[in-house]
């Protein structure tokens, strides 16, 4: 994945790069650890080891992997979260740039004003995490500012995940 969060709950996501990690951990516990540096996965909250960033990766762009065990400080590997969590599938990790608005998009747009309701009751339905009232106002705001229905890749089906590829919860 390429973005994480430091907290659990609803807090901004970064992208996984070396100077938002300096300015947000200090490089202290529990975010770098002996060889590693940890955080969250921003939708399942189970921890995430940053990949790239102590040391290159030759040809790739840093980024975040599920641990699939405990972090010290940073929260318990969880699996039913794991296994229901967006990140971890593979196709997550496209590149997020909004796409310019089409008759498409448009349409998806209105879609998702007219069934927020239903949304969010997908995205309680679907992802391990609890949604109040006010997180639903949130993500609607974001996905509105943002443009959550001209991702890539975004289509009524799917919607409701476009309210969590939002780029820029920093
Ligand atoms: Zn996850």
């Amino acid at each position: 994945m390429i973005e994480i969060k430091y907290h659990k709950g609803f807090v901004p996501t970064y992208p996984v790069d070396k100077k938002s990690f300096e300015d947000k951990t200090h490089r202290e516990f529990p975010y770098a650890q002996k060889d590693n540096y940890y955080a969250l996965c921003p939708i399942c909250e189970n921890p995430v080891i940053l990949l790239g960033l102590k040391k290159t990766i030759l040809n790739k762009k840093p980024h975040a992997r599920h641990t699939k065990y405990d972090v010290e400080g940073i929260s318990d590997f969880e699996e039913i979260k794991y296994e229901k969590c967006p990140n971890h599938k593979k196709t997550s990790n496209y590149i997020l740039e909004t796409r310019n608005e089409t008759a498409e998009s448009i349409e998806l747009y209105h879609l998702a004003r007219e069934n927020f309701d239903k949304i969010i009751y997908l995205i309680r339905q679907h992802l391990p995490i609890i949604i109040s009232t006010n997180d639903a106002k949130k993500l609607l705001k974001y996905f509105i500012t943002h443009k959550g229905w001209t991702y890539p890749n975004a289509n009524e089906h799917n919607l409701w995940l476009m309210f969590f590829r939002h780029n820029a919860w920093n």
